[in-house]
């Protein structure tokens, strides 16, 4: 059985008071958990303060992005080596967001999860369609195109050391859930893919659900076959409800 994981999305939110207060609440109900991996994605400024007060407990650090580059003139940017000095375990590559705002495409993605591994951090690579997407019947044809864009570039190995998160563009933020079924369908597809390439890389990857994961829909997201944890954006920044999220992973790993 694959190890629920639950990943919370901070995105550009929190102050230093704020972040201290909900690493603070998350590891103090973590401590009640034992099946399922909780990571938290807070903003660059705050992962020094996350090493800290996450050091010696089991909830794990994990950033939002990551620069294709090693070192050098890239103003802005962050390394994969900078990353890991201050205790990153994971790193979100390839959000919606990043891909809509900042023009990611899968070539650079693929870059980014090459960075990861040099560094032996985990990248959670996010794949998935549009509304208008999936009201053409797009959703395989996108998702297989996410995919593939990467492996053609990095190699199937590289799904060794990775999660990966399948977000329907449309349900991000927007309170608008898959359906436990649309995303086991979506999963099962993804799980498929793989396995056309490395059929034992594909019963182990672990494929997360991301898109207005809640309290009250987490249970029944987490109990389908091959949804193997969530990555939360809104609900990960009040500990209360990541954390009731973290327990219906405990319960469907029971
Ligand atoms: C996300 O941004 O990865 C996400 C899943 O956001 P939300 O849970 O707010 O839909």
């Amino acid at each position: 059985m694959r190890q629920p994981l639950i990943a919370g999305n901070w995105k550009m939110n929190a102050t230093r008071t704020s972040a201290e207060a909900l690493l603070s609440g998350v590891i103090a109900g973590a401590s009640a958990l034992s099946k399922t991996e909780i990571v938290v994605c807070p903003p660059f400024p705050f992962l020094s303060l996350g090493e800290r007060l996450l050091s010696g407990t089991a909830v794990k650090l994990g950033a939002q992005n990551v620069c294709t580059k090693d070192a050098g003139a890239y103003t802005g940017e962050v390394s994969a080596a900078m990353l890991a000095e201050f205790g990153c375990r994971y790193v979100i590559c390839g959000h919606s967001e990043r891909r809509e705002y900042y023009g990611e495409t899968d070539a650079v993605i693929a870059e980014k999860l090459r960075a990861c591994a040099t560094q032996d951090m985990i990248p959670i690579l996010c794949v998935g369609e549009t509304l208008q997407q999936r009201q053409q019947e797009l959703t395989e044809q996108v998702i297989a195109g996410q995919i593939d864009g990467v492996i053609s570039q990095i190699g199937i190995e590289a799904f060794n050391q990775t999660v990966i998160a399948y977000e329907p563009v449309w349900a991000i933020g927007t309170g608008m859930t898959a359906t436990p079924e649309q995303a086991q369908e979506v999963h099962a597809f993804i799980r498929q893919k793989i396995a056309d390439r490395s059929q034992a890389i594909a019963e182990k990857i672990r494929i997360l659900y991301g898109g207005s994961m809640k309290a009250a829909n987490a249970p029944d997201l987490l109990s389908q076959h091959d949804i193997d944890g969530g990555l939360i954006g809104g609900a990960s920044l009040i500990a209360d409800d990541f954390l009731a999220i973290c327990r219906a992973g405990d319960l469907v790993a029971s």
